[in-house]
């Protein structure tokens, strides 16, 4: 099930948050403490106003909650509000006064018995969960995990504690989003989401169901991501989920936050994953664990792209064909025979030798000249300081592969004396904004554009081709700027 929080002041703004996301949820939370104080008095009428079933919470502040009066007074206010058919009613694990359990259990209300743990994940995970559920309780732990060796840990509970049928489970903070999304492999019986992100890591109701299709996710279902720190900004996940729903693959991509290799190898092996994403800065560290890999990974040093084959793991970069597929033609019939390539970091790499080997002269330009220089060296590229840009204004092509710009108006532009135009092919490798500075320039003196957005999607499905064995879904108009209603 897929739960929103509400978290609204009053009865009607929670009613109101409800309608506006029916399509996507299957369960509310009614967070009676972030109620106005009138409201709360009111709450045992809302599971009438609604068809859903509701979780009646009220959520202490040591518990990442706002009620604040005395612990006497929210369990009297609880058990008031239990005259109302709520399905579910939400009391911390250490709460000892029997009456509002007892009345829970005469009301025939399920109780959920609550740990939270905004730190770390307790040592006694397991025991607790089996301890709780003996009593014919649902066990929710919502804890924290700070590493990807926490994020296993999370993910063991549905083999450990199997018979352990009703539990929720819920890995908060960034290394907790893949838990969240693939909550049914948790084994928990439902997943929170919120509008603000009332508790760490939360996503809307919206993505968990549309992009993730989250709910959906069964035992057969194949699972894919991107490992990376930071990963969470991704745009990858729009592109691969609805490529999957197009050509109805049972499979779903997800964000892992990584920081470690080689225990994300452990993870791939333990769900298991099935391919994988790369990116910043594990593209060189997941190169030891490949069994095979493609000339162009050889070439670049680096690795975007990971697929399970037979015994072992296979890596390619699709980054490479990503960049150069809409060049080839200007390069074959010699319309590109110079480029001038702005950075010299990982993107570099791939775009440098992409067009080195298609017999592009280069010339590589760079704040840290010693990283052009040795990055011309392996590729047989001229190199130059970035300030000197200006003398390659000749160049037929110009690619912008460093970071400078992903600020848009209010961020630098690399080559700021370099003068466009209309013969310049301009490449931009940043995809949000999509015009940065330096291609608002080129685009006012009419050069051809090439946009980072563009070769993202390109690698994207590259990547799904990859991942599937199947061409991306032609039709399919991706939103990679996902506006939620
Ligand atoms: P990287 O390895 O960290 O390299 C960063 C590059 O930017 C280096 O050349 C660095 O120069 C330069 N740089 C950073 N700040 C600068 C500044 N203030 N002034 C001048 N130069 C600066 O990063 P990367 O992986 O190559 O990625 C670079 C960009 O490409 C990112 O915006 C990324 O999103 C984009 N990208 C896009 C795609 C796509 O599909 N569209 C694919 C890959 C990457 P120094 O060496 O002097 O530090």
């Amino acid at each position: 099930m897929i739960c929103l929080v509400l978290t609204g002041s009053t009865l009607e703004e929670d009613i109101s948050l409800i309608t506006k996301h029916s399509p996507y949820i299957d369960i509310v939370e009614l967070r009676v403490d972030l109620l106005s104080p009138e409201e709360q008095q009111k709450a045992a009428t809302f599971p009438t106003l609604t068809t859903l079933p509701v979780i009646l919470t009220c959520r202490r502040v040591i518990d990442g909650g706002t009620y604040s009066d005395s612990e006497k007074s929210r369990l009297a206010l609880l058990e008031t509000l239990l005259e109302g058919n709520f399905s579910y009613v939400d009391i911390e694990e250490d709460v000892k006064k029997a009456s509002v359990l007892q009345k829970a259990e005469e009301k025939k209300i399920h109780i959920i018995r609550s740990v939270h743990d905004f730190v770390s994940i307790p040592t006694d995970l397991y025991h607790r969960i089996t301890k709780i559920a003996s009593k014919g309780h649902i066990p929710k732990m919502a804890v924290t995990p700070h590493s990807m060796l926490d994020v296993i840990q999370l993910f063991r509970v549905e083999k450990e504690l199997v018979h352990v049928k009703n539990k929720i489970i819920v890995g908060m903070g960034p290394y907790g989003i893949a838990t969240r999304i693939l909550y049914k492999r948790l084994g928990s019986m439902l997943t929170y989401t919120s509008v603000n992100e009332i508790a760490p890591g939360q996503i809307s109701p919206q993505v968990m169901k549309t992009v993730y299709r989250a709910d959906k996710v069964n035992e057969r279902t194949h699972i894919y991501g991107i490992i990376g720190d930071p990963v969470l900004h991704t745009r990858s996940p729009y592109i691969q989920n609805p490529g999957f729903d197009g050509i109805k693959f049972n499979a779903i991509y997800v964000p892992f936050l990584v920081d470690s290799v080689r225990s994300f190898f452990v993870l791939a092996e333990l769900l298991p994953v099935y391919g994988f994403s790369v990116t910043v800065p594990h593209k060189q560290a997941v190169l030891p664990y490949l069994g095979k890999i493609t000339r162009e990974v050889k070439q670049i040093g680096s690795c975007n792209t990971v697929v399970r084959a037979k015994n072992l793991w296979k890596g390619t970069n699709t980054d490479y064909y990503g960049f150069i597929e809409p060049l080839l033609p200007l390069l074959q019939d010699g319309r590109i025979q110079h480029a001038l390539v702005v950075g010299a970091g990982g993107a570099a790499r791939a775009v440098v030798w992409a067009l080195r080997n298609y017999g592009c002269k280069v010339t590589i330009i760079n704040r840290d000249i010693r990283k052009a220089k040795s990055l011309a060296e392996v590729t047989m590229s001229n190199y130059d300081s970035l300030d000197n840009a200006k003398l390659y204004e000749s160049s037929d092509l110009i690619v912008q592969t460093t970071s400078l710009g992903m600020g848009g108006e209010r961020d630098g532009d690399p080559i700021k004396d370099f003068e466009f135009t209309p013969v310049h092919h301009v490449y931009e490798l940043i995809y949000t904004p999509k015009y940065t500075k330096m291609l608002q320039r080129a685009k006012e003196k009419g050069a051809t554009l090439y946009f980072g957005i563009d070769m993202l999607y390109r690698q994207g499905t590259l990547q799904f081709e990859n991942f599937t064995g199947y061409h991306y879904p032609k039709r399919l108009e991706i939103d990679l700027d996902f506006k939620e209603n």
